[in-house]
């Protein structure tokens, strides 16, 4: 069962002896397709999940806020006038939210508050930018902040940034804030436009946790990045969002072959996400479950950022008669795959992929069925 409202609500009666005045939660996310395409100025297409972080929270009359952590059964605070970089912990990306709401004007006012999550954390489903963005819809109804999806997603990568100091795309932070239920949502990473797109009837997104974690990620990173940056400084454009596949083509002879497959996969993959909009408004599950396996493909053989038991995930999920397609999703080199199915045989998928992928590898996957949800909330109580 997901974490619920009246969960958090008794949770923060428990602690502090009265009921909460307000009840926010964020969702975490899963990339359905557009790999590596962010810093590209390029497209994603995530959708929030049915697992999120929740704060109950009630109004102090000082600066100060206060918060219990029922995950880590932890109690921290701090004071919003003397806020130092600790480096302590979860209680950090609260300050560090703190920290960038107040040096972008915003007037804040303390509180107190019982945090609680069911979002798998460094799992690959974010739970980090879930809890900025459950952050700073806390700070928005306890201070009377208009509440605007954009302008606190950037607050939030902000605070992931510069307070926690992890560099960090704004795709987790706007499908926290902006996701909407049954859609998945085209994130533009140039202008930051965010269009909701229906999924398909009668399928589910499943998440499938390799349970290896990547290693050697940063430096692999920084090439990929660095080849990005070269091939579209060779075809005379701002980012690799600027070029097409026929113009990829008409000069690809003259790249690299290492820069050239690297290129590939971003421009393909661009053209992927956009055609798998197109798929799921026309409710056609298995074109955009073949996207889905060519963006793997892609992502395996040009972009070279799998590995063994991401691959022997996504053919344990493809086994299956009611998976659509699948692929790895997030950086890479370990976490987790992603596939798309019939949502009628979701159980069934989940016990049997598990099953086979032990199997194959030895490792015991963890497996989330997932619906697609709204972005933050925040209830009055
Ligand atoms: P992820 O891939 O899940 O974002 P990160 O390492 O970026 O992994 O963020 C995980 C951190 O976020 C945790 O170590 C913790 O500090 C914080 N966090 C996540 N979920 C919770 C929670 N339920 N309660 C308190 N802190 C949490
Ligand atoms: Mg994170």
């Amino acid at each position: 069962m997901p974490l619920s409202q009246p969960t958090v609500f008794a949770a923060f009666e428990a602690r502090f002896g009265r009921p909460p005045r307000w009840i926010v939660r964020a969702p975490g996310r899963v990339n359905l397709i557009g790999e590596h395409t962010d810093y590209n100025d390029g497209f994603v297409l995530p959708l929030a999940i049915d697992r999120a972080i929740w704060i109950a929270l009630g109004p102090r009359d000082d600066r100060r806020v206060t918060v219990h952590s029922v995950d880590f059964h932890e109690d921290a605070e701090f004071v919003l006038d003397r806020l130092a970089n600790e480096k302590a912990g979860w209680i950090e990306y609260l300050k560090g939210v703190a920290w960038s709401l107040q040096d972008a004007g915003h007037r804040l006012t303390g509180w107190d508050g019982v945090l609680q999550g069911d979002v798998p954390q460094g799992a690959g489903l974010s739970s980090s930018a879930a809890l900025e963005v459950a952050t700073a819809r806390a700070f928005a109804a306890s201070s009377g902040i208009d509440w605007a999806p954009h302008p606190m997603a950037l607050l939030g990568q902000k605070a992931e940034n510069r307070w926690v100091g992890v560099q960090c795309g704004i795709m987790d932070q706007l499908i926290s804030a902006a996701g909407q239920a049954d859609h998945a949502v085209l994130i533009d990473c140039r202008s930051l436009d965010t269009t909701p797109v229906p999924f398909p009837p009668g399928t589910a997104v499943v998440v499938l946790d390799t349970a290896t974690r990547r290693g050697l990620v940063d430096s692999a990173y920084n090439e990929r990045r660095a080849r990005c940056e070269s091939a579209a400084r060779f075809f005379g454009v701002k980012a690799l969002r600027d070029v097409d596949l026929a113009q990829f083509h008409a000069r690809a002879a003259d790249l690299d072959d290492t820069t050239r497959r690297r290129a590939r996969h971003v421009i393909t993959e661009n053209q992927r996400t956009l055609e798998a909009v197109a798929a799921m408004r026309q409710s056609d599950p298995i074109a955009l479950g073949s996207l889905m396996n060519q963006s793997h493909a892609s992502l395996r053989d040009d972009y070279e950022v799998s590995s063994d038991a991401l691959d022997a995930m996504v053919d344990s999920a493809r086994a299956h008669p009611a998976c659509y397609g699948a692929r790895m999703t997030g950086a890479g080199f370990g976490g987790c795959a992603v596939a798309l199915i019939e949502r009628q045989a979701a159980e069934e998928f989940a016990a049997t992929v598990a099953a086979s992928y032990h199997q194959s590898t030895g490792r015991t996957p963890a497996v989330y069925v997932c619906r697609a949800t709204n972005g933050a909330e925040a209830f009055e109580v």
